[in-house]
């Protein structure tokens, strides 16, 4: 995949049935003024009715998250091969929701991502520091470990189907986002610390993706940096109306 403009949607554990279809209508109904590839997550319930639903669009369903089997006695999980099955070719792996509820280490995060790899599903990897980690400027090397721990025994031929997310966790669901410059300067020292590892092609056909309370009033700001590439959207996405204007602020 190279560089590409893109806003994804996480629906999280929101929308049952009705609503999903609801959301979806809503969706459907309004306009894209750009070429931003769209993407949204709808929980594993209602993935298959939202790919049917979308079929005739361009927006593209993707999972909340994948199991790092291929399959077997995991009660309750789903396997990247169960999600391929039904046209699901992306998964978000990561969200600090999972790292912090779940307890999803780096380790476990890694073995996500090589299963997910494997049966050829692009990925939107997330990762971001917690405030305390800010306040004590270690948010750098903590951002280091989480992409460096996960991702960096990948070869270079797997990065093409890697998408990533900076999300701060201070500024997720919280209302509170990071600025414009703080956003820019924690994506273009991602991309330096991925051009070191790997070359400068790989690192410029990286879209990094921003996450944490992005709104219609603060996309576009966000979205005019150089190394943001989109964004990753919680609460305004469950919102067409807002989703839109969100994505239509590129
Ligand atoms: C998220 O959970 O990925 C997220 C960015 O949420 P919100 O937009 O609600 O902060």
């Amino acid at each position: 995949m190279s560089r590409k403009k893109i806003v994804a949607g996480n629906w999280k554990m929101n929308n049952d049935f009705n609503e999903s279809e609801q959301l979806l209508n809503n969706l459907i109904s309004q306009s894209k003024l750009n070429d931003v590839k769209i993407m949204i997550a709808p929980s594993f319930v209602n993935l298959k009715y939202s790919i049917d639903r979308l079929k005739l669009s361009t927006i593209e369903v993707i999972s909340q998250d994948v199991h790092q089997s291929k399959n077997g006695a995991y009660t309750g999980e789903v396997s990247a091969s169960m999600l391929k099955s039904i046209g699901v070719n992306t998964t978000i792996i990561g969200h600090s929701e999972r790292r912090e509820y779940f307890n999803e280490t780096h380790d476990l995060l890694k073995l996500k991502v090589d299963n997910a790899l494997s049966n050829s599903m692009n990925i939107i990897f997330c990762f971001g520091e917690e405030l305390v980690d800010r306040k004590n400027n270690n948010h750098f090397n903590i951002i280091s470990k989480q992409i460096s721990e996960s991702l960096f025994h990948l070869d270079n031929k797997y990065w093409k189907s890697v998408i990533l997310a900076y999300e701060p966790v201070w500024a997720i669901g919280t209302g509170e986002t990071a600025s414009s410059d703080q956003v820019q300067e924690m994506h273009s020292f991602i991309r330096e610390f991925i051009c070191k590892k790997y070359d400068q092609q790989l690192s410029n056909n990286l879209s990094i993706l921003y996450g944490g309370s992005v709104k219609p009033t603060n996309a576009k700001e966000i979205f005019s940096m150089n190394d943001v590439d989109g964004g990753l959207i919680g609460g305004a996405s469950l919102n067409a109306v807002d989703f839109f204007k969100i994505i239509n602020s590129f």
